[in-house]
């Protein structure tokens, strides 16, 4: 491991008071995690700086070939105060395994978990106390040579910003409406659907321009090629609950491998549910929710947890799913995942890092 050097900021930020009013995505702390690779060399120089603007070459190579790679968890607090962060090794791991497909290197997973670790601790004061919140971690990783020409960069940076985040559900779990989408396609095999690399997101946001046009809150993925086969909807997995059976798209090289996809289907097994990963054909799921078979469709992922899905939109058809509000299975995995999350029930699956 790397050793870290810390530069603290000598002003600090002032931290926003109503945490009710959070949002996502628009306020970072203090500080930020870097470290640098180069090709021969390795990753180097772990540092802890204040957060500030990079200073970038315009023929920088992330700027016109795109390699740049994501990912996204949290740092939870839990009742009495203390901080934990759930399953973060995976989320490192899976950075790896998005960098080894954009020809970038593997990160150095142990001092990136360090990094986060001591610079959590450091902004410990940003992590919000209400009901719902927490502090949402985006580690990136971004090539950064200077010249043009498509080849794999020889220099990368590698970064850890922080996030306070507010409640995705001021008013309860409710369902949202998804448009199904037939013309454009996300990922296709053989492709990057499996990571979370900054491209796949690039290519999504005109389907979800129009869809929100339309009406509705995302985007629901079919298969590359067909455009029958249920993928999965914006930044979340999608399953779908016919009573106590759990059907869920199978990992099949397209769709993004959720961590809480995992959670989920672990605990669901862990609470008597059967799970199926399988092949999912669209016109199936739209004729056995008219049937009434299927009872309940929602998405996974760490920004809502669960997110019940009330309707489906495929051209002129709407589906309406369940009657409205969350159905028995998601909000007794919604329950149990952040229960977890929060230190409230106990963690048997060893997914928790305690950090204080
Ligand atoms: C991040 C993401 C998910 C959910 O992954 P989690 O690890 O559960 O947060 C699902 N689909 C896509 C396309 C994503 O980018």
């Amino acid at each position: 491991m790397l050793p870290i050097s810390i530069t603290k900021a000598t002003a600090l930020k002032e931290k926003p008071t109503d945490e009710s009013k959070l949002g996502f995505g628009k306020i970072f702390t203090d500080h930020m995690f870097l470290m640098d690779y180069e090709e021969g060399r390795g990753w180097y120089d772990a540092r802890i700086v204040p957060y500030a603007n990079f200073s970038l070459d315009p023929a920088t190579t992330v700027f016109h070939y795109g390699q740049a790679i994501f990912e996204g968890s949290k740092c939870y607090r839990r009742a009495d105060g203390g901080l934990q962060l759930f399953r973060p090794q995976d989320n490192l791991a899976r950075m790896t395994r998005s960098a080894k497909r954009m020809g970038m290197p593997a990160l150095d997973e142990e001092t990136a978990l360090e990094g986060l670790k001591q610079l959590i601790l450091i902004e410990k004061d940003w992590v919000p106390h209400q009901e719902g919140t927490s502090l949402y971690i985006r580690p990136t990783m971004i090539a950064t040579d200077v010249m043009l020409g498509v080849h794999a960069a020889r220099h990368y940076l590698f970064y850890i910003i922080l996030d306070p985040v507010g409640s995705y559900y001021k008013d309860g779990l409710k369902p949202v409406g998804i448009y199904v989408e037939d013309e454009y396609v996300r990922a296709v095999r053989g492709g990057t659907g499996f990571t979370k690399c900054a491209g796949n997101y690039a290519a999504s946001i005109l389907a979800g321009a129009i869809a929100e046009e339309k009406g509705f809150s995302q985007v629901l993925w079919l298969d590359g090629v067909e455009q029958k086969y249920v993928e999965e909807v914006g930044s979340m997995n999608m399953m779908f609950a016919y009573g106590s059976k759990i059907v869920t798209p199978a990992l099949n090289g397209s769709i993004l491998p959720g961590i809480t996809r995992q959670s989920v289907l672990t605990l669901a097994r862990q609470l008597g549910y059967e799970t199926v990963e399988t092949r999912l054909a669209i016109d199936d799921i739209f004729a056995d929710a008219k049937s009434g078979k299927l009872t309940e469709a929602f998405g996974t992922g760490t920004a809502a947890v669960i997110s019940p899905v009330g309707s489906l939109c495929r051209k002129d058809e709407t589906i309406v799913i369940g009657d409205g509000n969350i159905g028995p299975v998601a909000q007794k995995l919604y329950d149990t995942l952040t229960g977890i999350q929060y230190g409230r029930i106990p963690d048997e699956n060893n997914w928790i890092v305690r950090l204080s």
